[in-house]
C-alpha cells in the first residue's frame, strides 16, 4: 500500500516536472480538482483522443462523429433526469468536518474486505506452492468465505437502500458497519443528503431575461437530441453509432486523486442505436470490443477487470465498468451501459417531436434502444501515464526513470541529437528534422553529454533517439537508440523514418 502511495506521488510530481500536468491557476494557489495540461500533456491527451476516435469512427463504417455544444436547452436536463436525479448522497463527519460520498464510504469498506481475502489467498499460495488450487481455496477457506460474504452483503444492502432512496437507511448501514472517518477515526456522522452535481450558469445580458442553463454533465445528451439529424442526413441504418468527445462538468463532492476525479473533464462517448430486443447482444459486443481496445495498448492485461453494476441508473437495464488498476487500486475507467429507449423517449415527451426510425426490414417505426460506451479521457490519461512511469535498475548498478508510453501515444516520437554542436553535425540533424516533422512530432537537443540527453528523453517518454556523429558524415549512418530496451542500432539515415513508422503506425497497433 505504502509502495502504491509512493508511486502515485511520483506520478504527480513527474507529470509536473515533464510538462504533462499543472494545477489550474497555480500562481493563485490553484483551484481544487481542476488541472491544466502542459506542452507534453496536451500531445498525449490529443493522441489518446485520436486513438479512440480512429478505432471507433474510422474503423467502424456505421459509426459517425459529432461535436455538439456544451450549452444545451435547459429542458434537455429535465428530460434526461439530471435535474431530478443526478445527485450523490453526501455525509459529513462532525469531528473532522470532512465531507464524503456515503456510497463511497461503504464501497471502500467492501474493498478493504476484498483486500483482506486476497491477502489470505496470496499467503496460502505461497504456503502450498505449485499444488495450490485457488478456486478450491476460495470456495472452502472459512476466513476467505467470511470476508467475501461480508463484502457482498454490504454492497448488496447499499444497492437496495440507494434504489429505494432510503438515505436514513444508508446512514444506519454506515453506523452498523462501524465505518470511521479515514481522517479522524471518528464515527460521529451527520444525516445523509442528496446533492445535485450539475453546475448552473446564466445565458443573457440582463438579470430579468437571463435563462438558467447548466454546463453539460455528460456529452451523451448532445448525441440524443441530434439522433434524427444525423440519422437522416447521414442516411444511417440501424444499428449505427454516434461518437463524440468533449468537456463535461460535475460539481463532485469529493474531488481527489489527481485527474481521476475532476470538476471539469473530458469524455469520449459513443451511443449505439439498435433494434429493441437486440440490446443485450450489442451490450456484450461492446463490452468485449472496448476491453480489447484497452488491451491493444499493452499496459498489461491483468490491469483490467469488469465490474457489473448491482445498482442500475434510472435509464439502464444493464451496466458494467471496465476497472483499471490505478496506483490507488482498481477503479472505474470506462462504463458500458445499456440505456434502453429511456433517453430518446424522454426527449420525445419533452419536445413533442418524434425520435423514431423506420426499419425497412421490419416495416415498422420504433424508438431505438441504445448501448453506450463512455470513457473519461483524463482517467485514461492517468491509466496510461501511471503504468508507463517506471524506475529501472540497470546492469551497471545505476537506475533510470523511464516513461514507457505506448509509442503510438507518445507526445514526441523521436529526439534528434547531434553528438557535438559543431563540425557540421547540427546541420545534418536539422535536415533530418525537416524531413521527419511533416509526419511526426520530433525534437532537437544538442545540450549536455549524449547519455544525459538519452535519460532526459527516457523520462519524457520519447521512444526513439537518433544520434548523428562524426561517422555520419562518412557513411551516412546514424545511431537509433530505443527507449525501452536501450538497444542501439546503426542504420542509414534514409531508414530512420521506416523504423519509426513500424512502431507508431495505427495499423500495427489496432490490428
Ligand atoms: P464515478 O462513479 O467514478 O463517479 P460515473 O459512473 O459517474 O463515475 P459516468 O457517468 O459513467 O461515470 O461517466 C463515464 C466516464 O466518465 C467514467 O467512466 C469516467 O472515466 C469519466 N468520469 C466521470 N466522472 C469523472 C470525473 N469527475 N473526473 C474525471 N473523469 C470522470
Amino acid at each position: 500500500m505504502a509502495q502504491q502511495e509512493d508511486h502515485f506521488k511520483k506520478v504527480i510530481s513527474h507529470a509536473k516536472e515533464y510538462g504533462y500536468i499543472f494545477g489550474s491557476s497555480e500562481i493563485y494557489d490553484g483551484l481544487s480538482a481542476v488541472y491544466d495540461y502542459g506542452q507534453n500533456g496536451v500531445e498525449l491527451k490529443k493522441n489518446i483522443r485520436e486513438y479512440w476516435w480512429k478505432s471507433m469512427v474510422q474503423m467502424h463504417e456505421n459509426i459517425v462523429g459529432l461535436d455538439a455544444a456544451i450549452f444545451m436547452h435547459p429542458t434537455t436536463w429535465k428530460a434526461s433526469g439530471h435535474v431530478d436525479a443526478f445527485s450523490d448522497p453526501l455525509i459529513d463527519n462532525k469531528d473532522s468536518k470532512k465531507r464524503y460520498r456515503a456510497d463511497v464510504l461503504v464501497e471502500d469498506y467492501a474493498e478493504k474486505l476484498n483486500q483482506k481475502a486476497e491477502k489470505e489467498i496470496t499467503k496460502a499460495a505461497k504456503r502450498f506452492g505449485e499444488s495450490f488450487d485457488r478456486a478450491q481455496y476460495e470456495a472452502t477457506n472459512p476466513r476467505v468465505l467470511g470476508y467475501r460474504t461480508k463484502q457482498k452483503d454490504a454492497t448488496a444492502r447499499l444497492a437496495r437502500l440507494l434504489e429505494a432512496d432510503d438515505l436514513a437507511g444508508v446512514k444506519a448501514l454506515i453506523e452498523e458497519l462501524e465505518i470511521a472517518c479515514p481522517l479522524s477515526g471518528s464515527k460521529n456522522w451527520t444525516d445523509v443528503r442528496q446533492f445535485n452535481l450539475m453546475f448552473g450558469t446564466k445565458l443573457g445580458a440582463s438579470a430579468e431575461t437571463a435563462t438558467d442553463l447548466y454546463l453539460r454533465p455528460e456529452t451523451a445528451q448532445g448525441i440524443f437530441v441530434n439522433f434524427l439529424n444525423v440519422q437522416k442526413t447521414g442516411r444511417m441504418k440501424i444499428p449505427f453509432g454516434i461518437a463524440q468527445t468533449g468537456k463535461a462538468f460535475r460539481n463532485e463532492i469529493v474531488a481527489r486523486q489527481f485527474i481521476f476525479r475532476m470538476r471539469e473533464f473530458e469524455q469520449m462517448e459513443m451511443q449505439f442505436f439498435v433494434r429493441p430486443g437486440e440490446e443485450m447482444k450489442w451490450y456484450e459486443y461492446w463490452k468485449e470490443t472496448r476491453l480489447n481496445w484497452h488491451k491493444s495498448l499493452g499496459l498489461g492485461e491483468d490491469n483490467y477487470r469488469f465490474h457489473d453494476h448491482e445498482k442500475l441508473a434510472h435509464y439502464a437495464n444493464a451496466a458494467a465498468d471496465i476497472e483499471f488498476n490505478f496506483p490507488f487500486g482498481f477503479k472505474e475507467l470506462e462504463g458500458i451501459h445499456s440505456r434502453t429507449d429511456f433517453d430518446l423517449k424522454a426527449h420525445e415527451e419533452h419536445s413533442g417531436k418524434k425520435l423514431q426510425f423506420f426499419d425497412p426490414e421490419l416495416n415498422e417505426n420504433y424508438v431505438p434502444y441504445v448501448v453506450e460506451t463512455s470513457i473519461g479521457l483524463d482517467r485514461m490519461f492517468l491509466a496510461v501515464f501511471s503504468k508507463s512511469l517506471q524506475e529501472e535498475q540497470l546492469e551497471n548498478g545505476s537506475s533510470r526513470v523511464v516513461l514507457k508510453l505506448p509509442a503510438i501515444l507518445a507526445p514526441t516520437k523521436a529526439a534528434i541529437l547531434p553528438l557535438v554542436k559543431k563540425d557540421g553535425l547540427p546541420e545534418i540533424a536539422r535536415k533530418l528534422m525537416e524531413d521527419l516533422k511533416f509526419d511526426y512530432n520530433v525534437v532537437y537537443d544538442e545540450k549536455d553529454a549524449v547519455g544525459r540527453r538519452y535519460r532526459r528523453q527516457d523520462a519524457a517518454g520519447t521512444p526513439f533517439c537518433i544520434t548523428i556523429d562524426h561517422d555520419t558524415k562518412e557513411d551516412g549512418m546514424v545511431t537509433v537508440r530505443h527507449r525501452d530496451s536501450m538497444k542501439q542500432e546503426r542504420v542509414l539515415i534514409e531508414k530512420v523514418k521506416e523504423i519509426i513508422e513500424t512502431q507508431v503506425s495505427y495499423k500495427v497497433w489496432m490490428s
